[in-house]
Protein backbone atom coordinates (compact mmCIF):
# COMPACT_ATOMS: atom_id res chain seq x y z
CA UNK A 1 0.00 0.00 0.00
CA UNK A 2 1.36 3.67 -0.37
CA UNK A 3 2.35 4.83 2.91
CA UNK A 4 0.09 6.94 5.22
CA UNK A 5 -0.36 10.73 5.26
CA UNK A 6 -0.48 12.38 8.84
CA UNK A 7 -0.72 15.63 10.15
CA UNK A 8 -0.36 17.53 13.31
CA UNK A 9 -2.60 20.20 13.34
CA UNK A 10 -1.70 22.70 16.06
CA UNK A 11 -3.64 26.57 16.92
CA UNK A 12 -1.73 29.01 17.56
CA UNK A 13 -3.54 30.36 20.70
CA UNK A 14 -0.94 29.92 23.33
CA UNK A 15 2.24 28.15 23.57
CA UNK A 16 3.53 24.57 22.47
CA UNK A 17 1.93 22.51 25.54
CA UNK A 18 3.66 19.30 26.57
CA UNK A 19 0.12 17.95 25.33
CA UNK A 20 0.25 18.82 21.44
CA UNK A 21 4.26 18.12 21.93
CA UNK A 22 2.70 14.37 22.91
CA UNK A 23 0.92 14.30 19.80
CA UNK A 24 3.15 15.85 16.97
CA UNK A 25 6.01 13.06 18.62
CA UNK A 26 3.41 10.36 18.52
CA UNK A 27 2.61 11.22 14.27
CA UNK A 28 6.41 11.78 13.89
CA UNK A 29 7.24 8.10 15.45
CA UNK A 30 4.16 7.03 13.45
CA UNK A 31 5.50 8.13 9.75
CA UNK A 32 8.69 7.60 10.61
CA UNK A 33 7.91 3.76 11.10
CA UNK A 34 6.09 3.75 7.89
CA UNK A 35 7.98 3.82 4.54
CA UNK A 36 6.50 6.35 1.83
CA UNK A 37 4.62 8.39 4.28
CA UNK A 38 4.23 12.03 5.18
CA UNK A 39 3.93 14.05 8.13
CA UNK A 40 2.28 17.57 7.50
CA UNK A 41 2.28 20.62 9.81
CA UNK A 42 -1.01 22.80 9.81
CA UNK A 43 -1.19 25.90 11.63
CA UNK A 44 -5.15 26.04 12.03
CA UNK A 45 -5.66 30.05 12.78
CA UNK A 46 -9.05 30.90 11.60
CA UNK A 47 -9.99 31.81 15.23
CA UNK A 48 -8.02 35.27 14.32
CA UNK A 49 -8.99 36.81 17.78
CA UNK A 50 -7.12 34.42 19.36
CA UNK A 51 -4.42 32.89 16.84
CA UNK A 52 -1.22 35.36 17.32
CA UNK A 53 2.29 35.02 14.80
CA UNK A 54 4.15 34.71 18.52
CA UNK A 55 2.44 31.18 19.49
CA UNK A 56 2.96 30.21 15.78
CA UNK A 57 6.60 30.54 15.79
CA UNK A 58 7.18 29.15 19.68
CA UNK A 59 4.90 26.00 18.11
CA UNK A 60 7.15 25.80 15.35
CA UNK A 61 10.49 26.47 17.43
CA UNK A 62 9.19 24.09 20.03
CA UNK A 63 8.79 21.31 17.68
CA UNK A 64 12.51 21.95 16.17
CA UNK A 65 13.77 21.50 19.18
CA UNK A 66 12.12 18.20 20.04
CA UNK A 67 13.47 17.27 16.84
CA UNK A 68 10.31 16.73 14.98
CA UNK A 69 10.36 17.16 11.44
CA UNK A 70 7.22 17.23 8.52
CA UNK A 71 7.06 17.58 5.13
CA UNK A 72 6.51 20.89 2.85
CA UNK A 73 6.32 24.22 4.68
CA UNK A 74 3.91 24.62 7.76
CA UNK A 75 0.54 24.81 6.22
CA UNK A 76 -1.29 28.13 7.07
CA UNK A 77 -5.15 27.27 7.67
CA UNK A 78 -6.75 31.09 7.05
CA UNK A 79 -4.65 30.97 3.44
CA UNK A 80 -7.56 28.46 2.58
CA UNK A 81 -10.48 30.18 3.61
CA UNK A 82 -12.11 30.34 -0.13
CA UNK A 83 -11.59 26.43 -0.62
CA UNK A 84 -13.35 26.20 2.53
CA UNK A 85 -16.33 28.40 2.17
CA UNK A 86 -16.89 26.47 -1.64
CA UNK A 87 -17.34 23.50 0.18
CA UNK A 88 -19.56 24.90 2.25
CA UNK A 89 -21.87 26.44 -0.13
CA UNK A 90 -21.48 22.94 -2.13
CA UNK A 91 -23.06 21.48 1.30
CA UNK A 92 -25.89 24.22 0.84
CA UNK A 93 -26.79 23.21 -2.74
CA UNK A 94 -26.62 19.81 -2.05
CA UNK A 95 -29.00 20.32 0.70
CA UNK A 96 -26.76 18.78 3.11
CA UNK A 97 -26.55 22.50 5.41
CA UNK A 98 -29.33 25.34 5.92
CA UNK A 99 -29.19 28.72 6.26
CA UNK A 100 -30.30 30.10 10.61
CA UNK A 101 -30.98 33.32 11.35
CA UNK A 102 -31.55 32.33 15.26
CA UNK A 103 -30.45 34.91 17.80
CA UNK A 104 -28.43 34.19 20.57
CA UNK A 105 -31.67 34.05 22.70
CA UNK A 106 -33.30 31.82 20.77
CA UNK A 107 -30.59 29.50 21.01
CA UNK A 108 -29.87 29.54 24.52
CA UNK A 109 -33.55 28.85 24.97
CA UNK A 110 -33.11 26.17 22.95
CA UNK A 111 -29.95 24.81 24.53
CA UNK A 112 -31.85 25.31 28.11
CA UNK A 113 -34.38 22.68 26.81
CA UNK A 114 -32.01 19.83 25.41
CA UNK A 115 -30.04 20.18 28.27
CA UNK A 116 -33.03 19.50 30.88
CA UNK A 117 -34.15 16.63 28.44
CA UNK A 118 -36.92 18.47 27.21
CA UNK A 119 -36.29 17.94 23.33
CA UNK A 120 -34.97 14.50 22.03
CA UNK A 121 -32.58 15.27 19.74
CA UNK A 122 -29.58 17.78 20.11
CA UNK A 123 -30.08 19.91 17.01
CA UNK A 124 -30.15 23.57 18.30
CA UNK A 125 -32.67 24.87 15.37
CA UNK A 126 -35.63 23.37 14.53
CA UNK A 127 -37.35 26.07 12.02
CA UNK A 128 -34.76 28.23 10.07
CA UNK A 129 -34.16 24.70 7.54
CA UNK A 130 -37.99 25.24 6.26
CA UNK A 131 -38.48 28.60 6.37
CA UNK A 132 -37.99 29.28 2.41
CA UNK A 133 -37.07 33.20 3.21
CA UNK A 134 -34.34 32.49 5.31
CA UNK A 135 -33.17 30.14 2.86
CA UNK A 136 -32.95 32.53 -0.09
CA UNK A 137 -31.33 35.03 2.11
CA UNK A 138 -27.90 36.27 0.68
CA UNK A 139 -26.26 37.55 3.66
CA UNK A 140 -26.72 37.81 7.69
CA UNK A 141 -27.22 34.28 8.49
CA UNK A 142 -24.96 31.01 9.77
CA UNK A 143 -24.46 28.03 7.79
CA UNK A 144 -25.24 24.69 9.59
CA UNK A 145 -24.47 21.34 8.85
CA UNK A 146 -27.76 18.99 8.46
CA UNK A 147 -27.49 15.83 10.90
CA UNK A 148 -30.07 12.91 10.55
CA UNK A 149 -32.00 12.86 13.96
CA UNK A 150 -32.11 8.73 13.25
CA UNK A 151 -29.41 6.38 13.33
CA UNK A 152 -25.87 5.94 14.74
CA UNK A 153 -22.30 6.15 13.85
CA UNK A 154 -19.53 3.96 14.40
CA UNK A 155 -16.20 4.75 14.61
CA UNK A 156 -13.23 1.78 14.78
CA UNK A 157 -10.44 3.59 16.38
CA UNK A 158 -7.24 2.71 16.62
CA UNK A 159 -6.61 3.36 20.46
CA UNK A 160 -10.34 3.87 21.79
CA UNK A 161 -11.76 0.89 19.77
CA UNK A 162 -14.91 0.80 19.02
CA UNK A 163 -16.88 3.77 19.67
CA UNK A 164 -20.73 4.66 18.94
CA UNK A 165 -22.91 7.44 19.42
CA UNK A 166 -26.57 8.10 18.28
CA UNK A 167 -27.08 11.12 15.23
CA UNK A 168 -29.56 12.48 17.90
CA UNK A 169 -26.97 13.11 20.27
CA UNK A 170 -24.86 15.36 17.76
CA UNK A 171 -26.22 18.97 16.90
CA UNK A 172 -26.44 20.66 13.67
CA UNK A 173 -22.78 22.87 13.85
CA UNK A 174 -22.10 26.03 12.75
CA UNK A 175 -19.97 25.65 9.50
CA UNK A 176 -19.79 29.25 8.76
CA UNK A 177 -20.00 31.88 10.69
CA UNK A 178 -22.68 35.19 10.35
CA UNK A 179 -18.98 37.11 9.15
CA UNK A 180 -18.53 34.56 6.88
CA UNK A 181 -15.60 33.24 8.09
CA UNK A 182 -15.37 29.44 8.05
CA UNK A 183 -15.40 27.39 11.85
CA UNK A 184 -12.41 24.85 12.50
CA UNK A 185 -14.94 21.75 12.24
CA UNK A 186 -15.15 22.75 8.60
CA UNK A 187 -12.01 23.66 7.84
CA UNK A 188 -10.20 20.72 9.18
CA UNK A 189 -11.78 18.52 7.37
CA UNK A 190 -11.68 19.97 4.24
CA UNK A 191 -7.76 20.75 4.71
CA UNK A 192 -7.18 17.22 5.56
CA UNK A 193 -8.96 15.77 2.53
CA UNK A 194 -6.95 18.67 0.64
CA UNK A 195 -3.88 16.89 1.42
CA UNK A 196 -4.66 13.39 1.44
CA UNK A 197 -4.67 13.05 5.14
CA UNK A 198 -5.66 9.07 5.88
CA UNK A 199 -4.25 8.93 9.46
CA UNK A 200 -5.29 11.04 12.10
CA UNK A 201 -3.70 11.09 15.10
CA UNK A 202 -4.63 13.60 17.82
CA UNK A 203 -5.78 14.42 21.35
CA UNK A 204 -8.90 12.40 22.53
CA UNK A 205 -10.78 16.05 23.59
CA UNK A 206 -11.74 15.60 19.56
CA UNK A 207 -13.16 11.94 19.70
CA UNK A 208 -16.76 13.22 19.93
CA UNK A 209 -15.62 15.94 16.87
CA UNK A 210 -15.57 12.70 14.71
CA UNK A 211 -18.97 12.11 15.46
CA UNK A 212 -19.64 15.64 13.85
CA UNK A 213 -16.90 15.94 11.03
CA UNK A 214 -17.56 12.36 9.75
CA UNK A 215 -20.86 14.52 8.46
CA UNK A 216 -19.20 16.08 6.20
CA UNK A 217 -16.88 13.51 4.45
CA UNK A 218 -19.94 11.70 3.93
CA UNK A 219 -21.98 14.26 1.95
CA UNK A 220 -18.98 15.01 0.03
CA UNK A 221 -18.41 11.58 -0.61
CA UNK A 222 -14.71 11.77 0.44
CA UNK A 223 -12.95 8.70 1.82
CA UNK A 224 -12.74 9.00 6.03
CA UNK A 225 -9.17 8.49 7.67
CA UNK A 226 -8.24 5.94 9.93
CA UNK A 227 -8.29 7.92 13.44
CA UNK A 228 -6.16 7.40 16.97
CA UNK A 229 -7.28 9.43 19.60
CA UNK A 230 -4.77 9.56 21.61
CA UNK A 231 -5.75 10.31 25.82
CA UNK A 232 -5.02 13.42 27.53
CA UNK A 233 -2.38 13.60 30.32
CA UNK A 234 -3.34 14.24 33.69
CA UNK A 235 -1.23 15.62 36.35
CA UNK A 236 -0.45 13.55 39.83
CA UNK A 237 -4.15 14.60 41.36
CA UNK A 238 -5.92 13.15 38.01
CA UNK A 239 -6.80 16.11 36.99
CA UNK A 240 -6.18 17.52 33.12
CA UNK A 241 -2.13 18.58 33.44
CA UNK A 242 -2.28 22.70 33.83
CA UNK A 243 0.16 25.08 34.46
CA UNK A 244 -0.96 24.25 38.70
CA UNK A 245 1.01 21.28 38.51
CA UNK A 246 4.21 22.77 37.20
CA UNK A 247 5.52 23.98 33.91
CA UNK A 248 3.81 22.54 31.28
CA UNK A 249 4.92 24.67 28.23
CA UNK A 250 7.56 23.69 25.94
CA UNK A 251 9.57 26.91 26.41
CA UNK A 252 8.78 26.93 30.56
CA UNK A 253 10.53 23.15 30.55
CA UNK A 254 13.47 24.39 28.09
CA UNK A 255 13.97 27.49 30.55
CA UNK A 256 14.23 25.55 33.20
CA UNK A 257 16.64 23.43 31.54
CA UNK A 258 15.39 20.19 31.03
CA UNK A 259 16.48 18.33 27.77
CA UNK A 260 14.39 17.55 24.54
CA UNK A 261 15.51 13.79 24.72
CA UNK A 262 14.31 13.80 28.87
CA UNK A 263 11.04 15.42 27.72
CA UNK A 264 10.57 13.13 25.21
CA UNK A 265 11.61 9.90 26.99
CA UNK A 266 9.04 10.93 30.22
CA UNK A 267 5.97 11.52 27.21
CA UNK A 268 6.33 8.53 25.28
CA UNK A 269 5.97 6.14 28.46
CA UNK A 270 2.64 7.81 29.19
CA UNK A 271 0.97 4.90 28.19
CA UNK A 272 3.09 2.61 26.72
CA UNK A 273 5.78 0.93 27.83
CA UNK A 274 8.75 -1.33 25.29
CA UNK A 275 8.07 -4.86 26.22
CA UNK A 276 11.56 -5.30 28.17
CA UNK A 277 11.03 -2.90 31.33
CA UNK A 278 14.82 -2.28 31.12
CA UNK A 279 14.56 0.12 28.41
CA UNK A 280 13.07 2.82 30.36
CA UNK A 281 15.56 5.04 28.93
CA UNK A 282 15.14 5.16 25.43
CA UNK A 283 15.65 7.94 22.54
CA UNK A 284 14.13 8.69 19.56
CA UNK A 285 15.55 6.49 17.36
CA UNK A 286 15.36 3.17 19.47
CA UNK A 287 11.65 4.57 20.37
CA UNK A 288 11.04 4.28 16.45
CA UNK A 289 12.08 0.75 16.19
CA UNK A 290 9.85 -0.05 18.99
CA UNK A 291 6.46 1.94 19.97
CA UNK A 292 3.23 0.70 18.80
CA UNK A 293 0.54 2.95 18.60
CA UNK A 294 -2.48 0.38 19.01
CA UNK A 295 -0.64 -0.70 22.26
CA UNK A 296 -1.24 2.94 24.00
CA UNK A 297 -3.32 2.85 26.77
CA UNK A 298 -6.83 4.40 26.09
CA UNK A 299 -7.27 5.84 29.81
CA UNK A 300 -5.55 9.10 30.60
CA UNK A 301 -1.78 9.12 31.94
CA UNK A 302 -0.44 10.90 34.99
CA UNK A 303 2.44 13.11 33.67
CA UNK A 304 5.04 12.94 36.70
CA UNK A 305 7.37 15.78 37.31
CA UNK A 306 9.86 13.25 39.66
CA UNK A 307 10.09 10.95 36.52
CA UNK A 308 11.00 13.96 34.24
CA UNK A 309 13.52 14.78 36.69
CA UNK A 310 14.57 11.48 36.86
CA UNK A 311 15.71 11.19 33.15
CA UNK A 312 16.57 15.11 32.71
CA UNK A 313 19.36 13.74 35.46
CA UNK A 314 20.24 10.94 33.17
CA UNK A 315 20.45 12.49 29.99
CA UNK A 316 22.67 15.79 31.47
CA UNK A 317 25.24 13.60 32.77
CA UNK A 318 26.37 12.33 29.81
CA UNK A 319 29.30 13.64 28.54
CA UNK A 320 27.34 13.25 25.00
CA UNK A 321 25.46 15.97 26.20
CA UNK A 322 28.15 18.57 27.27
CA UNK A 323 27.19 20.40 24.59
CA UNK A 324 23.68 20.99 25.35
CA UNK A 325 24.99 22.93 28.57
CA UNK A 326 26.67 25.25 26.65
CA UNK A 327 24.07 25.79 25.05
CA UNK A 328 21.96 26.44 27.89
CA UNK A 329 24.70 29.11 29.41
CA UNK A 330 24.50 30.92 26.18
CA UNK A 331 21.03 31.81 26.67
CA UNK A 332 20.78 32.12 30.25
CA UNK A 333 20.97 35.77 31.22
CA UNK A 334 23.30 34.75 34.58
CA UNK A 335 24.99 31.75 33.40
CA UNK A 336 26.00 33.57 29.89
CA UNK A 337 28.05 36.07 32.08
CA UNK A 338 29.53 33.40 34.22
CA UNK A 339 30.52 31.81 30.86
CA UNK A 340 32.13 34.13 29.22
CA UNK A 341 34.25 35.30 32.77
CA UNK A 342 35.72 32.05 33.22
CA UNK A 343 34.05 29.27 30.73
CA UNK A 344 36.53 26.28 32.26
CA UNK A 345 35.00 27.05 35.55
CA UNK A 346 31.76 26.94 35.15
CA UNK A 347 31.70 23.70 33.18
CA UNK A 348 34.31 22.13 35.59
CA UNK A 349 31.14 23.14 38.24
CA UNK A 350 28.98 21.74 36.11
CA UNK A 351 30.83 18.42 35.98
CA UNK A 352 31.02 18.40 39.95
CA UNK A 353 27.70 19.04 40.41
CA UNK A 354 25.75 17.67 37.86
CA UNK A 355 24.96 14.49 39.60
CA UNK A 356 23.10 16.20 42.32
CA UNK A 357 21.00 18.31 40.16
CA UNK A 358 17.78 17.53 38.17
CA UNK A 359 17.60 20.41 35.73
CA UNK A 360 20.29 23.22 34.15
CA UNK A 361 18.66 26.46 35.73
CA UNK A 362 20.15 24.46 39.48
CA UNK A 363 22.95 25.52 38.24
CA UNK A 364 22.64 29.03 38.44
CA UNK A 365 22.41 29.56 41.88
CA UNK A 366 25.41 27.05 42.75
CA UNK A 367 27.58 29.01 40.37
CA UNK A 368 27.01 32.27 41.40
CA UNK A 369 28.16 31.32 44.94
CA UNK A 370 31.51 30.37 42.87
CA UNK A 371 31.75 33.65 41.14
CA UNK A 372 30.62 36.00 43.42
CA UNK A 373 33.35 38.53 44.79
CA UNK A 374 31.23 39.58 48.20
CA UNK A 375 31.58 36.35 49.67
CA UNK A 376 30.88 36.94 53.21
CA UNK A 377 34.27 37.33 55.25
CA UNK A 378 32.41 35.97 58.74
CA UNK A 379 32.10 33.04 59.41
CA UNK A 380 29.17 32.62 62.95
CA UNK A 381 29.91 28.72 62.49
CA UNK A 382 32.21 27.13 65.45
CA UNK A 383 33.66 24.15 64.72
CA UNK A 384 34.69 21.46 66.49
CA UNK A 385 37.79 21.35 68.66
CA UNK A 386 39.60 19.11 66.38
CA UNK A 387 38.85 20.57 63.86
CA UNK A 388 40.72 24.00 65.00
CA UNK A 389 43.71 22.53 66.52
CA UNK A 390 44.77 21.49 63.00
CA UNK A 391 43.61 24.19 60.41
CA UNK A 392 46.08 26.68 60.97
CA UNK A 393 48.28 23.37 59.79
CA UNK A 394 45.52 22.78 56.87
CA UNK A 395 45.62 26.12 55.79
CA UNK A 396 50.17 26.20 55.51
CA UNK A 397 49.30 22.94 53.46
CA UNK A 398 46.90 24.30 50.50
CA UNK A 399 48.84 27.43 50.71
CA UNK A 400 52.25 25.47 50.14
CA UNK A 401 50.54 23.20 47.06
CA UNK A 402 52.05 24.74 43.78
CA UNK A 403 51.08 21.67 41.98
CA UNK A 404 47.28 22.53 41.75
CA UNK A 405 46.14 19.30 39.95
CA UNK A 406 43.59 17.27 41.46
CA UNK A 407 45.52 13.99 42.18
CA UNK A 408 47.92 15.79 43.92
CA UNK A 409 45.97 17.52 45.88
CA UNK A 410 43.36 14.58 46.77
CA UNK A 411 46.26 13.04 48.18
CA UNK A 412 47.94 15.91 50.56
CA UNK A 413 44.42 15.87 52.20
CA UNK A 414 44.61 12.18 52.37
CA UNK A 415 48.04 12.45 53.98
CA UNK A 416 46.96 15.35 56.33
CA UNK A 417 43.54 13.51 58.10
CA UNK A 418 46.32 10.50 58.39
CA UNK A 419 48.95 12.50 60.32
CA UNK A 420 46.69 14.62 62.38
CA UNK A 421 44.86 11.37 63.13
CA UNK A 422 41.28 12.48 62.60
CA UNK A 423 38.22 11.43 60.26
CA UNK A 424 37.63 12.68 57.05
CA UNK A 425 33.84 14.53 57.91
CA UNK A 426 35.80 16.69 60.80
CA UNK A 427 38.05 18.69 58.29
CA UNK A 428 35.88 17.90 55.21
CA UNK A 429 32.57 19.53 56.47
CA UNK A 430 34.43 22.67 57.99
CA UNK A 431 35.99 23.45 55.26
CA UNK A 432 33.31 22.87 52.50
CA UNK A 433 31.06 25.62 54.69
CA UNK A 434 34.11 27.91 54.63
CA UNK A 435 34.52 27.40 50.23
CA UNK A 436 30.65 27.29 49.63
CA UNK A 437 28.39 28.19 52.45
CA UNK A 438 27.17 24.97 52.65
CA UNK A 439 27.93 22.01 54.65
CA UNK A 440 26.97 19.68 51.45
CA UNK A 441 28.47 19.20 47.99
CA UNK A 442 31.14 17.46 46.09
CA UNK A 443 34.55 16.71 47.15
CA UNK A 444 36.77 19.30 48.92
CA UNK A 445 38.85 18.48 46.43
CA UNK A 446 36.38 18.86 43.59
CA UNK A 447 35.84 22.49 44.91
CA UNK A 448 39.09 23.46 45.68
CA UNK A 449 39.90 22.78 41.64
CA UNK A 450 36.77 24.88 41.01
CA UNK A 451 37.64 28.04 42.92
CA UNK A 452 41.71 27.85 42.12
CA UNK A 453 44.07 28.23 44.73
CA UNK A 454 43.66 31.92 45.57
CA UNK A 455 39.96 31.61 45.90
CA UNK A 456 40.07 28.92 48.34
CA UNK A 457 42.91 30.23 50.43
CA UNK A 458 41.06 33.46 50.76
CA UNK A 459 37.60 31.71 51.13
CA UNK A 460 39.73 29.39 53.80
CA UNK A 461 41.06 32.42 55.66
CA UNK A 462 37.76 34.03 56.50
CA UNK A 463 37.23 31.55 59.76
CA UNK A 464 39.71 32.86 62.69
CA UNK A 465 39.72 30.26 65.38
N1 LIG B 1 -6.51 22.59 15.87
C1 LIG B 1 -6.99 21.60 16.76
C2 LIG B 1 -6.38 21.78 18.13
O1 LIG B 1 -5.39 22.45 18.26
C3 LIG B 1 -6.64 20.21 16.32
C4 LIG B 1 -7.62 19.65 15.43
C5 LIG B 1 -7.42 18.23 15.03
O2 LIG B 1 -6.35 17.66 15.31
O3 LIG B 1 -8.33 17.72 14.39
O4 LIG B 1 -6.92 21.25 19.07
Amino acid sequence: MTGYITRFAPSPTGNLHIGSARTALINFIFKSQHPDSKLFLRIEDTDKKRSTEEFKNNIISGLKWLGIKWDNDPQIQSLNINRHLSIANNLLNNNNAYKCICTEDELINRRKKINIGEVNSKKICNSCEKNKEIQSLESGFVIRIKIPTDGSEILEDVIQGKVEVKNNEIDDFVLVRKDNTPTYMLSVVVDDHDLGVNYIIRGDDHLNNYFRQKFIYKYMNWKVPQYAHIPLIHGEDGTKLSKRHGAVNLIDLRKKGYLADSIINNLILLGWSPKNQDDEIIQLQNIISKFEIHSLSKSASIFSYKKLDYFNNYYLRLESNLHLFKDYCLSNIVLSKFFKLDNQKLIRLFNSYKKEISTYSQIISIAEIYFTNNFSNTVDENFEDDFNKCFNDFLKLINNINNWEYDYINLEIKEFIKKNNIKFPVLGKPVRYLLTNSFNGPSITDIFMILGKDQSLERLKRYKN
